[in-house]
């Protein structure tokens, strides 16, 4: 069984779900069931990803009820308008095959085009509509953050940013702390095989008798992220989600503190 964290309004984000960035509508069905299989309960999608349809095919014939996974979907960059974004959740919906989803994001802030506030308030009324039952916004800064709890008192459920041990956002996760907002880690698995070859990572993963994808992917939940892994390779789907049955000590944490670098893989928060 994997845990879960508390969301406001009494919804629970599963501590760790399964990410399908990348993986082609015709091939994330397959990918989703075994990933049920294997016990995930929280699936990461977006409009970006193409990949909806398949998703929603895949939880409609796993043979759960509905309430018992997680959806995540996200608002892309191109419906950054109030009206846009609540027709966006719309075609989200009908590709999904599902009449709401358990969390909705905004996928990037785009500061340039300056509308990630209004989008916000969009957010919440499709929540009190009780079309999405949280909502939340990815790769936002704490200026980003404050704006949408300054201009709205409405602090988002989760902000999803790239995180792993080279790049650990103690900073933005101290943000996240006083302000109740859950740090969902994407690219978990940062630079991945160079990452694993480290010292840090092969001696906690060995200490423990696990691989080093699992101590990386433990040591979030050690630093209190939710995490997303994503792959395509049922071994690797199954051995991401075998990380219940060990915790890192004191020093293997303070080895992986020595990794960080503030090396980012994917684009500045401000980008899109
Ligand atoms: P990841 O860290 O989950 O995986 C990186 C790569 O590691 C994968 O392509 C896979 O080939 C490999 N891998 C997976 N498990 C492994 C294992 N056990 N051993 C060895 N290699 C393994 O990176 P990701 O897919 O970029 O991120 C995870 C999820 O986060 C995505 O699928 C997506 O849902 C989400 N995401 C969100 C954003 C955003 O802007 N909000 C951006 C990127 C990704």
């Amino acid at each position: 069984m994997t845990s879960t964290v508390p969301l406001p309004e009494d919804v629970r984000l599963p501590r760790i779900g399964f990410g399908v960035y990348k993986i082609p509508d015709d091939e994330v069905t397959e990918a989703v069931r075994t990933a049920i299989e294997a016990g995930y309960r929280s699936i990461d999608t977006a409009t970006l990803y193409g990949n909806e349809r398949g998703v929603g095919r895949a939880v409609r014939e796993c043979g759960l009820p509905r309430e018992e996974l997680f959806v995540t979907t996200k608002l892309w960059n191109t419906d950054h308008g109030y009206d846009s974004a609540l027709r966006a959740l719309d075609t989200s919906l009908a590709e999904l095959g599902m009449d709401y989803v358990d969390l909705y994001l905004i996928h990037w802030p785009q500061p340039k085009l300056d509308r990630y506030v209004e989008i916000w308030r969009a957010l919440q009324k499709l929540r009190a509509d009780g079309r999405v039952r949280a909502i939340g916004v990815s790769n936002f800064s704490e200026e980003h953050l404050r704006r949408l709890l300054d201009e709205t008192g409405v602090a988002p459920a989760v902000n999803q940013v790239e995180a792993h041990p080279n790049l650990q956002q103690a900073a933005l996760r101290a943000f996240h702390e006083r302000n109740e907002i859950v740090t969902e880690a994407w690219r978990p698995l940062g630079l991945g095989p160079e990452l694993f070859e480290t010292q840090v990572v092969r001696t906690v993963a060995g200490k423990h008798g696990k691989t080093p994808a699992q101590a990386v992917l433990r040591w979030h939940l050690e630093m209190g992220h939710v995490i997303i892994p994503k792959s395509v390779t049922p071994e690797r789907i199954a051995e991401n989600i075998d990380i219940f049955d060990f915790e890192l000590d004191a020093q293997d944490v303070a080895g992986f503190a020595t990794l960080e670098s503030g090396a980012r893989l994917g684009p500045e928060p401000g980008a899109g």
